[in-house]
């Protein structure tokens, strides 16, 4: 089975792209694009999680409604898109954790750290996500790049914990969804969406599917809502790299996904989560 999260978040929020947007230039527009998201996974009978920018919900509430009456998921992004590894987070996330509960009345119980960043220097988000009843995550990229990622983590969904995030432990208590990789010109590379399903051949990610798929291991995929509705992105100036991770081939990413949505099954988290518990 293949797990599909949305990662549901401003075009000003992207890491590469933050820093270079002044305070009063961050206007939400990401919004516009929700019903057009929500009109391709319905006409492919697609389930997805939602991994929401809190702050998201402040100013476009409806966003959540939207959400859930199409029966999608709707999961944690902090409130901010704020690495969790920066500096002094930990204490503030407690209060975001909260306030997004209050937001979406309990209905979140999974997460997935911006930029990827869960790694030893914020392991802590374990504990958190545990002391609020949250069941799963999805942030961990078995695979080594510049941004993020835990090459030695586990492929399959496993048991972490704050002291060992890379292997399944019995007494776990929250599951861990890694990111789909494959192997690429020998290397180790991912290809769970993004910039990959992007920049890659789609043959390329079809294949890494289809290799989960006949392990019988299930394969997560993230995708941003600005990649599936580039035109309410506006004009900004990057310098050329972040430019280019960002927003390479940006036009391809709709009929990408559509192409796997034709080809394979995804669903949501949780209702991955129920099947297994019926
Ligand atoms: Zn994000």
């Amino acid at each position: 089975m293949n797990l599909l999260g949305i990662d549901f978040e401003d075009w000003y929020h992207p890491q590469l792209v933050e820093p270079f947007v002044p305070e009063d230039k961050k206007i939400p527009t990401m919004f516009k694009g929700l019903d057009k998201i929500l009109e391709l996974l319905r006409k492919h009978d697609v389930k997805a999680t939602f991994f929401v920018v809190g702050e998201l919900l402040e100013s476009n509430p409806e966003i959540l409604d939207k959400i859930i009456d199409s029966e999608h998921e709707i999961g944690f992004h902090t409130m901010k898109h704020t690495r969790l590894d920066s500096p002094n987070f930990k204490e503030k996330f407690k209060d975001e954790i909260k306030e997004f509960e209050k937001l979406t009345s309990k209905k979140s119980i999974g997460f997935r750290a911006p930029t990827f960043s869960l790694n030893k220097k914020s392991s802590w988000v374990i504990d958190e996500l545990v002391n609020n009843n949250y069941r799963y995550d999805s942030s961990i990229i078995p695979a080594k790049t510049s941004l993020y990622g835990i090459p030695e983590a586990e492929k399959s969904p496993y048991k972490i914990t704050s002291k060992n995030l890379e292997k399944n432990s019995e007494n776990g208590k929250l599951i861990e969804f890694p990111l789909l990789v494959t192997k690429f010109l020998g290397k180790t590379i991912p290809a769970a969406g993004g910039f990959y399903l992007r920049t890659l051949p789609l043959k390329i990610i079809k294949n890494a599917i289809k290799s989960y798929e006949n392990k019988n291991r299930v394969s997560s995929f993230y995708i941003h809502s600005w990649e599936l509705t580039p035109e309410y992105i506006p004009k900004i100036k990057l310098p050329i790299k972040n430019n280019f991770i960002t927003f390479h081939k940006i036009k391809k990413t709709f009929s990408k996904m559509e192409s796997l949505f034709n080809q394979f099954e995804f669903t949501s988290f949780n209702s991955y989560l129920n099947k297994l518990n019926k």
